[in-house]
């Protein structure tokens, strides 16, 4: 398991390098370690280097993970959510943040069982910001009319944008794709729509967070750059 502690290490190291080039505090940008289909003895490592936040994508994996952590641990929601399975996350006080709202439907859904559970419960709009039809996400034209209605959700607190870059092995062809989303979350700010902050730039992965750091991500999303491969089983 030391694997993990120097993964991490090296990690934290390029973070503050690439915050520090970019004239970032490294305050503003949260490390988000995605524990999807890793074990929670690799998480309690990482837990107990005071990471207290998880991603998963699932939400079968995510309550079953939930049961077994202290109640320090909480949660973010990253992948694809059916409306079926929203309950599940608003019956979870320690359900901190969904990523990964990508329709009007599901928002309000999330604001019927958040309302249901007398709660508020945060969210990011992901935004297709490659326009790629295979990918989950709004698209960029379609975004402030989605928010500003969202906004009219007395249970949903919309904090900001994620988006997932299209992969590649050079971090600079993701650039456009990372600055679209901060332009787009500027436009938003600018519009000040009730009760809608844009706080939160949920975008850049292992290979590319100095770029996501430079175009302003405040949560970076990284998974097996930390626990190793995963485990499917
Ligand atoms: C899995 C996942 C990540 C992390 O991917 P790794 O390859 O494990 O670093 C980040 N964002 C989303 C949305 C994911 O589903």
């Amino acid at each position: 398991m030391e694997d993990i502690n120097s993964r991490l290490l090296k990690i934290e190291e390029r973070i503050k390098v690439a915050a520090k080039r970019s004239g970032r505090e490294l305050s503003e940008v949260k490390l988000l370690p995605i524990s999807k289909y890793h074990s929670l003895d690799k998480m309690r490592i990482v837990l107990d280097k005071g990471y207290l936040e998880f991603g998963e994508s699932r939400v079968q994996e995510l309550m079953e993970k939930n049961e077994k952590f202290s109640s320090e641990v909480e949660w973010h929601m990253i992948g694809h959510l059916q409306r079926n399975k929203v309950k599940y996350l608003a019956r979870m006080p320690r359900c901190k943040l969904i990523h990964s709202v990508d329709s009007l439907r599901l928002a309000k859904e999330i604001n019927k069982r958040a309302k249901q559970e007398e709660r508020i419960m945060n969210i990011l709009v992901q935004v297709n910001t490659a326009q790629d039809d295979n990918k989950f996400g709004i698209y960029t034209k379609e975004a402030i009319e989605m928010v500003k209605k969202i906004s009219g959700f007395e249970n949903v607190k919309v904090k900001g944008l994620m988006t997932i870059a299209p992969y590649s092995d050079n971090p600079e062809e993701v650039r456009p794709y990372f600055r679209k989303l901060r332009e787009l979350a500027e436009k938003i700010e600018a519009e000040k729509i009730d009760g809608v902050e844009m706080k939160e730039l949920s975008m850049g992965m292992s290979n590319d967070l100095e770029v996501a750091i430079e175009e302003g991500a405040t949560i970076l999303r990284v998974g097996s750059a930390i626990f190793g491969e995963r485990e499917y089983n």
